[in-house]
């Protein structure tokens, strides 16, 4: 596939789709990665997102919920229970919600960016 035709890196990682023809499923699961696309045969062995996913989404989740259960306590002083009633669910809503998206995303750029392990090629001097 030319390059020129491939998808936007953000379009198919936020979409959790193939990054090189954008129309195959990025994962069988919910985070699990396929081992190669069922469209354009892609091998996804290269696919390694590591730890970026997760701590993309604690650094928003953590912003986001602490920001807000900071703003209600000093507003309003409500009981433990209202606490609990609202930041639960919205912990849930923004830490699942958006980890598939985010590693569909990083997976994209470091297909699109050809991103790997540094190597020694030989003749290379340490
Ligand atoms: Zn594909």
């Amino acid at each position: 596939m030319n390059k020129s035709q491939e998808p936007s890196p953000l379009v198919a990682g936020l979409t959790c789709r193939c990054p090189r023809c954008g129309k195959g499923a990025l994962f069988d699961g919910f985070l699990t990665v396929r081992r190669q696309c069922d469209r354009c045969g892609l091998d996804f062995s290269f696919a390694d997102s590591g730890d970026g996913p997760a701590v993309f989404v604690i650094l928003f989740a953590g912003f986001v919920v602490v920001g807000l259960a900071l703003v209600v306590e000093f507003l309003y002083q409500p009981p433990f229970w209202v606490h609990a009633a609202l930041w639960l669910p919205l912990i849930l809503l923004v830490t699942l919600w958006p980890l598939r998206a985010i590693k569909g995303l990083l997976i994209a750029l470091q297909y699109h960016h050809k991103a790997e392990e540094g190597r020694w090629r030989h003749g290379d001097t340490p």
